[in-house]
């Protein structure tokens, strides 16, 4: 399909940093997504249209990490080299950062949980949504879910998007359960740029 940029649309990238792209939970190949990332980023700076960051950015003692009974290793903690946007992704100046999974007791894989990207989007007039990021088959899976759930037409950027895979099937299954929900799946190649 071809898809061109309206003036509704906005691009979020999920989660690019370095912990999940070489750190204490990378996701595999994820560095394979970043020349896609960039050009996603270059097509919606042309167009002038918003570009939003969503990062994993935890305190300390955050309950999704193994030693305070969660099921992750120590990753993204606040203002450590872990939790930066990985240093190969091209975010302009003005992009709109989301931190999410701030709460110690609670993990939040949506950049819609407990932040205010939804109110961000509604002032800027966005009812399309272009999701990619890291990873597929949990903070991109939950971010489109949500953003399905809030009405917005919402497409899943294949190519700028990496599963992690717990188990061999989980980027099968995340991607059906999010077409199902109405996502629509593209890579660069749909977007009239
Ligand atoms: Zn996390």
């Amino acid at each position: 399909m071809k898809v061109s940029i309206t003036s509704k649309d906005a691009l979020i990238l999920v989660d690019i940093q370095n912990d999940f792209c070489v750190g204490s939970l990378a996701v595999p190949n994820a560095c394979d997504i970043i020349k896609y990332a960039n050009s996603y980023i270059e097509i919606f700076k042309k167009n002038i249209r918003p570009i939003f960051a969503t990062r994993d950015w935890h305190p300390k003692n955050h309950s999704s990490f193994k030693e305070f009974g969660g099921i992750w290793p120590i990753h993204c903690i606040q203002n450590t080299d872990g939790s930066m946007f990985y240093k190969d992704l091209r975010l302009p100046n003005d992009t709109l950062i989301i931190s999410k999974g701030t709460n110690p007791d609670k993990d939040a894989y949506s950049g819609f949980d407990g932040t205010d990207l939804h109110d961000k989007l509604k002032n800027l007039n966005i009812n399309r949504l272009f999701i990619g990021g890291l990873a597929t088959d949990y903070c991109v899976k939950a971010t489109i879910l949500d953003a399905l759930a809030l009405d917005y037409t919402t497409f899943f950027l294949s190519d700028a998007s990496k599963a992690v895979n717990l188990k061999p099937d989980d980027e099968a299954l995340s991607i059906n359960e999010m077409l199902k929900a109405g996502a629509i799946l593209i890579d660069l190649n749909d977007l009239i740029q």
